[in-house]
C-alpha cells in the first residue's frame, strides 16, 4: 500500500526533527503527556456535561511503559481519542494555529530553532525514535486506527484493535550512539525524574509500572522483582499549591509546558484569592514578544478553569487589550461549568475576576518598574507600545490607569523615564512637558526646533514610536502640566525682546513676501523665538503636528490631512541679511532663497519635497 503524504510544511518541519541537533530532547516526553492531558480534560468536560455518558473517577490516567527488549516506550491515555479522519487531519498536518508565519521563518533560516521557539508538541518525538505509531479509538466510535510513521516519506493508516476510548503514542526508541544517549528513554528511573521534573502538576495519574525486587517470602537472603503501578506526579495543579513549596524553575516549567511562550518569562504573580469570588492565578509576563503579537491573529486570554475542570483555553474576557501580553491559566469554584461563551461575558463572577486580575497585573507592572527597572524596560522595549496603544484607545479611557507605566526617552537623561521622574525634575517656572518628535533619538537631538527649549536647560522627551504622539495627546496632561510640542507655536518661553520698531516693519514686509510665494504651502512666515543656529525650520499651529500628518498619511484611508504649517526665520543669521539684501534689491534672488529656505525645512523635518528636480536646479543656479 502506498504511503500517504505529509503535506508539505509538515514535511519540512518532520525532517528538520528528525535530523535535529536540539539538545533538549527530552522535553518529546513533556509534549505527549500534555497532549494526553488535554485528551482526558476533553473527555472528562464531556462526562460532566453530558448526562448520557458517566466514568468512574479511576477511568481518566495517562500510562508510561517503556520496554528495553523491544527498545519502544508507549505513552497511553484514556482521552477522547482520534477518528480515523481526525488522525489525518492532526497528524498530518502542523495544527499549530501560527504554522503560516511559521513556515516563512523556516524558509528563511535552515537552522531556525523552531523547538526552542515554538514547541511543535506531537512531531517532536520524532527527535528520538526511529518509528512512531499511534493507535486511538475515539468517544462515541466503534472501531479503533492505526496510524504509523517513520518519518517525512509519509505514513499510513488502517483499522486496528483497542478495547476502549483513548490513544497510545508508541515510539520505537532510536540506537544510541556517541553523540546522544537514547536509553536513557527506555529507564524507568530516568523517566520518572523526566515526569517530575516537566509534568509533576498534570492534574490525572500519570502511571508506571515499576519494577523492584524484595525478600521472598520466607526467605532471610532471597530476593525477588515485583511489579507495581506507581503514580510518578503530585497532580496537585500548580496554582492550588502554597506559593512556598513552589520553585522558580516550577513556574518555568508550568509556562513551558503550556505553551504560553518559549522565552522566560520576566516575571510570575500567583494569585489566590478567597472571599466574595474565590480564584487562584499564575500569570505571566513574558519578555519576547510573540511572532505574530501586532497582527490580528494574535488572540489574548487566559486559561480558565472552573473548579480543576478546563472550560477554556483563551478567555479573552479576563484581560483587556492594553495587557494582551499577559498568559496564564485561572481556577475558580465559582464558574458554572456549563456556562457558555456568550454568557460568560456577562458572568458577575468572571468580571469580578477580571477586574481583581488586571489590578494586580498594573501593581506588579509598577513594583517591576520600582524596584527591578532593568527587567522593566526589557518589558516596556516588547510590549510598551501596546501600553500606549491602551492610552489612546476607547478615547482615553484608560489614561489613568495607564499613564504610570509609560516610558519615554530623555534628552537630559540619556535613557527611558518615566513622567513622574521627569515632573520631579521640572524647574518651578518651567510650564509644559516638552516632547519632540521624529524618526530616531539621533535625528530628533539634531532638531533644529529642540534649540531654545534645550537651551534653556529643559528636559525634551523624544517620540519616536508613530503612536507616541496620538498618546500624548489623548493624556493632554500630566500631573495638571500640560504636554507641549517643541514645534508648537506657543512654548511658553521668554525669549527677550531685542528689536526696534523699524526692524520690526523691515521684518513684516519680507515675511509677507515670502508667504504670498509660498501660497497655500505654509499658514504663515515668522521671525523664529526658538532657533539659535539653525536658519531656518518648520513649526506648526493647531492639533495637527507635522509627526502626525506624517503617520496619518502612511494609513490606508489618507484624508490628505495637513498640519498647519509656519516657516521660521532665524532673524539672528547670516542668511536673513541676505534675504534682506535680496527684498531691496533682486525679487528674484528673494524668490529663489525662499523656495530653498521653504525645502530645506521640508527636509529637516523628514517630510518629502514636492519637486526634489526643481530644488536641486535651484541649488545648481546658486552655484553659477
Ligand atoms: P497541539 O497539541 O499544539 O495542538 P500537536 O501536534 O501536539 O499540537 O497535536 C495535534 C493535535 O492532535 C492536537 O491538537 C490533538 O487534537 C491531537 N492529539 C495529539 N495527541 C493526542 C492524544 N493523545 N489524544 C487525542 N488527540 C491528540
Amino acid at each position: 500500500m502506498a504511503k500517504k503524504q505529509f503535506k508539505a510544511e509538515s514535511k519540512r518541519l518532520l525532517d528538520l526533527m528528525i535530523n535535529s541537533i536540539y539538545t533538549n530532547k527530552e522535553i518529546f516526553l513533556r509534549e505527549l503527556i500534555s497532549n494526553a492531558s488535554d485528551a482526558i480534560d476533553k473527555i472528562y468536560y464531556r462526562a460532566l456535561t453530558d448526562e448520557n455518558l458517566s466514568f468512574d473517577k479511576d477511568s481518566y490516567f495517562i500510562k508510561i511503559t517503556p520496554d528495553r527488549e523491544n527498545r519502544t516506550l508507549t505513552v497511553s491515555d484514556t482521552g477522547i481519542g482520534m477518528t480515523k479522519e481526525e488522525l489525518e487531519g492532526n497528524l498530518g498536518v502542523i495544527a499549530r494555529s501560527g504554522s503560516l508565519s511559521f513556515k516563512k521563518e523556516i524558509e528563511k533560516d535552515e537552522d531556525y530553532d523552531i523547538i526552542g521557539q515554538f514547541g511543535v508538541g506531537f512531531y517532536s518525538a520524532f527527535m528520538v525514535a526511529d518509528e512512531v505509531t499511534v493507535i486511538s479509538k475515539a468517544l462515541g466510535s466503534e472501531e479503533a486506527y492505526k496510524w504509523v510513521s517513520s518519518g517525512p516519506d509519509g505514513y499510513n493508516i488502517e483499522a486496528a484493535e483497542r478495547d476502549s476510548v483513548g490513544t497510545d503514542i508508541i515510539i520505537k526508541v532510536k540506537k544510541s550512539d556517541e553523540d546522544e544517549n537514547f536509553d536513557q528513554y527506555l529507564d524507568q528511573y530516568r523517566l520518572r525524574s523526566l515526569v517530575k521534573k516537566y509534568s509533576d502538576f498534570i492534574r490525572y495519574p500519570i502511571k508506571m509500572d515499576t519494577v523492584s525486587s524484595r525478600l521472598k517470602e520466607g526467605s532471610e537472603d532471597e530476593y525477588e522483582d515485583y511489579t507495581e503501578e506507581t503514580t510518578l506526579n503530585s497532580m496537585v495543579p500548580i496554582w492550588r499549591k502554597n506559593k512556598n513549596e513552589l520553585t522558580p524553575e516550577d513556574y518555568e516549567n508550568f509556562y513551558m509546558e503550556k505553551h504560553f511562550g518559549f522565552d522566560q518569562p520576566l516575571k510570575h504573580v500567583h494569585i489566590s484569592v478567597s472571599g466574595a469570588v474565590s480564584y487562584n492565578a499564575i500569570l505571566y509576563i513574558p519578555e519576547k514578544i510573540p511572532f505574530d503579537y501586532y497582527t490580528r491573529e494574535y488572540e489574548k486570554g487566559l486559561e480558565l478553569y472552573s473548579n480543576g475542570v478546563l472550560i477554556m483555553n483563551k478567555c479573552a474576557d479576563l484581560l483587556p487589550d492594553y495587557f494582551s501580553f499577559v498568559k496564564g491559566t485561572v481556577d475558580s469554584e465559582d464558574l458554572s461549568l456549563n456556562i457558555s461563551r456568550e454568557m460568560l461575558q456577562h458572568d458577575r463572577q468572571l468580571k469580578i475576576i477580571a477586574k481583581n486580575i488586571k489590578n494586580k497585573i498594573k501593581s506588579e507592572l509598577l513594583s517591576m518598574l520600582k524596584d527591578d527597572r532593568e527587567n522593566y524596560e526589557k518589558f516596556y522595549t516588547s510590549f510598551g507600545r501596546q501600553l500606549k496603544f491602551g492610552v489612546y484607545d476607547n478615547y482615553g479611557m484608560d489614561k489613568e490607569t495607564l499613564q504610570d507605566l509609560l516610558l519615554f526617552y530623555s534628552s537630559t537623561q540619556k535613557k527611558l523615564v518615566t513622567l513622574d521622574e521627569y515632573i520631579a525634575r521640572m524647574p518651578e517656572e518651567q510650564k509644559y512637558i516638552y516632547y519632540a518628535s521624529g524618526e530616531t533619538n539621533e535625528r530628533i537631538a539634531k532638531m533644529p526646533q529642540t534649540e531654545l527649549v534645550a537651551d534653556k536647560g529643559y528636559e525634551i522627551l523624544y517620540l519616536t514610536d508613530d503612536v507616541d504622539e496620538f498618546t500624548i495627546n489623548i493624556l493632554m496632561n500630566y500631573q495638571e502640566k500640560e504636554f507641549r510640542s517643541v514645534s508648537s507655536d506657543d512654548l511658553g518661553i521668554e525669549a527677550g525682546e531685542t528689536k526696534t520698531a523699524e526692524e520690526k516693519a523691515e521684518d513684516l514686509e519680507l515675511f509677507a513676501y515670502m508667504k504670498g510665494k509660498l501660497g497655500d504651502k505654509v499658514k504663515d512666515v515668522k521671525a523664529s523665538k526658538r532657533l539659535k543656529t539653525h536658519p531656518v525650520c518648520l513649526s506648526n499651529e493647531g492639533a495637527i503636528t507635522i509627526e502626525m500628518e506624517k503617520v496619518l498619511n502612511t494609513m490606508p484611508m489618507d484624508q490628505g490631512i495637513k498640519a498647519s504649517k509656519i516657516l521660521e526665520i532665524n532673524t539672528k543669521h547670516e542668511v536673513y541679511s541676505a534675504l534682506q539684501d535680496a527684498l531691496a534689491n533682486d525679487r528674484e534672488k528673494l524668490d529663489l532663497f525662499t523656495s530653498l529656505l521653504y525645502n530645506q525645512a521640508l527636509l529637516i523635518e523628514g517630510l518629502p519635497l514636492e519637486d526634489p528636480v526643481e530644488f536641486s536646479n535651484r541649488i545648481c543656479e546658486l552655484m553659477k
